[in-house]
């Protein structure tokens, strides 16, 4: 059945069970995850980042941005999670799930790659924002149907300015 709400829950580990309408977050390893809200059970694990999901917590509410599109899944379920309401979205045709599955890939990779180059030198400032481990592991079925902002791509200019040599 799907979901119409899920019940945002902190933890510090997310737990091997996951409970039905209800989204773990784990601050301290950025991490959430839930089971698919359109009850397949599949579990759907994002990585929080700026390159990849955003949450914001507003009191008792929390919303996710981009959207969830599990494309890979038998379901392809897509929606947006905001202020706890799931909101369905549309879903995709084949041609749109794989440009933005190319797109993904290309971000995911710039940003691994100027991660690994930040990491290698140690010479780009404080100031860039660190990203979890967790990029590389994200499951493939998993992918952001949002560009990710202008921002983020100027800081991954900036570093191959400031980081290559
Ligand atoms: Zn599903």
């Amino acid at each position: 059945m799907r979901q119409t709400h899920l019940k945002p829950q902190f933890v510090e580990f997310i737990p091997d069970q996951l409970d039905d309408g209800v989204l773990y977050i784990s601050e301290r390893f950025r991490t959430c995850s839930h089971k698919c809200c359109c009850g397949c059970g599949d579990e759907v694990v994002l990585p929080l980042s700026p390159a990849e999901w955003q949450l914001s917590r507003d009191g008792d509410f929390v919303s996710l941005w981009p959207s969830v599109g599990n494309w890979d899944y038998p379901c392809r379920s897509h929606y947006v999670i905001r202020r706890n309401q799931v909101r369905w979205a549309a879903s995709m045709t084949e041609h749109q799930i794989r440009r933005v599955k190319q797109r993904d890939e290309v971000a995911l990779r710039l940003q691994i790659n100027a991660n690994n180059t930040t990491r290698a030198t140690g010479a780009v400032g404080t100031s860039a924002p660190s990203i979890s481990a967790d990029a590389s592991g994200a499951p493939s079925g998993i992918s952001l149907s949002n560009t990710p902002s202008l921002s983020i791509w100027k800081w991954i200019r900036s570093l191959w300015g400031s980081g290559s040599g």
